[in-house]
Order: C-alpha cells, then sequence, then structure tokens
C-alpha cells in the first residue's frame, strides 16, 4: 500500500462537476520525486482541468491532492505557489515589453509585484540566481533582448526559466511544445529531462514521439479518469489505450 508520504504528489478520488457535467471524476494520480510524469488523452478528457485542480484555480467537489503530505484542496493560488507547485498554462504570459532579465527578475519571489519591484535591488546573490536559470532554457546571451523578439520557442522557455526562478518542488507544463519546430521541440525535452535532476514535472502533451522521450510514466486519462497507467511500453500496448486514443 502506498501512502501519501512516498509521493510529493498524491492525489486520490478527485472530481469537479460544472453544471452537472463530471469533467473529472474519480481521477488518481501519485507522482514520485524527481520524475518527469506525462498525462495524456484525447481532447476534452479532463487534462487542463487537473492541473486547474492542484494549483487551486478550480475548486475540487471531491477527493484529496496531498503535496508533501499537506492538503492543497481548499488553499488559495498564490499559497500553492508558495508552497512549491509552478504552474505554466499553454499560452505563454509573459512580460513582452520587457527584457529576458526584467522578466525572470519579476517572477524572483522578492521580486513580485510592483511595489516590491520598486524597492528590488538585484544583489549579485540574485544576479547569479538569473543567469543559472537563463542558461538552463537556453537564453544566457539574450538577456537583454525585448523578449516580443523572441521566437515562439524561446518566449515558452522564458516562461519555463520564470516558474523556475520560484524554485518550484512541482512545475506542471501544459502542451509546452504546441507550434514548436522539431529543432525546438528537441530542446525542450533536454531541459524538461534536466529541470526533473532535482524537481518533479507534469507535463501535458499531445505528441507521442516527445512523450516517449521525456516520459517516467505515463497516465491516460479518458472522459475524467484514469484510463492506464505505467511506463510508455506498457500503457501503448493497452488495449483500453489503443482503442479510445492511439487507434483514433
Ligand atoms: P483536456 O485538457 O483533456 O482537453 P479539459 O480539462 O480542458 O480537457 O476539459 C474537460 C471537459 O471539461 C471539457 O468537456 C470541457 O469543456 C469541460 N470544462 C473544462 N473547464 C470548464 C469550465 N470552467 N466550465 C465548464 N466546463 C468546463
Ligand atoms: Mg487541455
Amino acid at each position: 500500500m502506498s501512502t501519501h508520504h512516498d509521493h510529493l504528489l498524491y492525489i486520490e478520488d478527485l472530481g469537479v462537476s460544472f453544471d452537472g457535467f463530471k469533467a473529472v471524476d474519480g481521477f488518481n494520480f501519485y507522482l514520485d520525486r524527481d520524475r518527469v510524469h506525462v498525462i495524456i488523452g484525447p481532447n476534452g478528457a479532463g487534462k487542463t482541468t487537473v492541473l486547474d485542480l492542484i494549483c487551486g484555480k478550480t475548486k475540487a467537489t471531491s477527493g484529496t491532492i496531498k503535496f508533501n503530505g499537506r492538503e492543497l484542496r481548499g488553499m488559495k493560488e498564490h499559497r500553492i505557489v508558495r508552497a512549491g507547485v509552478g504552474r505554466k498554462f499553454q499560452n505563454p504570459s509573459i512580460y513582452e515589453g520587457l527584457s529576458v532579465i526584467e522578466n525572470l527578475e519579476l517572477s524572483h519571489p522578492k521580486g513580485r509585484g510592483l511595489f516590491a519591484c520598486l524597492a528590488f535591488r538585484r544583489t549579485p546573490e540574485i544576479t547569479a540566481e538569473i543567469e543559472a536559470v537563463a542558461a538552463d532554457i537556453g537564453l544566457l546571451d539574450q538577456l537583454d533582448t525585448e523578449a516580443s523578439i523572441l521566437s515562439h520557442g524561446q518566449k515558452q522557455w522564458l516562461e519555463i526559466g520564470m516558474l523556475l526562478m520560484q524554485k518550484p518542488e512541482l512545475v506542471m507544463l501544459d502542451e509546452p511544445v504546441a507550434g514548436m519546430s522539431v529543432k525546438e521541440r528537441a530542446e525542450t525535452a533536454k531541459l524538461i529531462k534536466k529541470i526533473a535532476q532535482n524537481r518533479s514535472v507534469v507535463v501535458i502533451e499531445h505528441d507521442m514521439e516527445f512523450v516517449k522521450e521525456i516520459a517516467d510514466r505515463v497516465t491516460v486519462m479518458h472522459l475524467g479518469h484514469v484510463l492506464a497507467e505505467g511506463s510508455m511500453e506498457t500503457v501503448q500496448q493497452d488495449p483500453k489505450v489503443i482503442e479510445v486514443y492511439i487507434g483514433h
């Protein structure tokens, strides 16, 4: 028997309904530390809603969400962020008019908010943190570049970098390679594996080649619940999965 002490994230019987429609229903999910866990499933399966429930954007109607043994259900979004959960949405939310370094700086826990930002001084320590993140996301030589002129892929990486500035223990990425070139996808796979060296990463993705490359574990969602779970090889061979998802 597993308990919530064994997992960074321990979700059981999670559910939410929208006007009687159960978008997520009896969803179980167990996330190990320092792993990349990918959630796949057809459109409308409830994948994005699961991330909304974890980060507190949507309130669950049933179940438990334990992060480091602590119940996230009922906690406010900003407190969930502070507890160590970082989440990237499908559309990047960077500040287009600011430079790469300014975007990263704004995401530093001490630089958050306009007032904090005015009083914020870039210490050597913070500069070193920013440069380390910029190196990880491949933007170290673009620190003074205005975000608006970055490529689509670079904007996505910058947003991942903005999450990393908060030193989350869990990073959740919703379709991070949508719209990316083949080369950018390969770079993103490397980046995800790198950031999972000392934290866990939950990724929602459709691109099966990409999933194969990054996933330590795969959960297949269908109609709001788990259809199959295991290694990529295991779930790929599951007849239920072939029927509802890969077969389409
Ligand atoms: P996925 O990310 O797997 O494609 P979603 O989680 O976005 O699926 O959506 C699951 C289902 O829940 C869909 O039928 C969607 O229309 C519905 N849904 C999601 N969010 C809301 C909401 N805030 N209000 C009403 N219905 C929603
Ligand atoms: Mg989605």
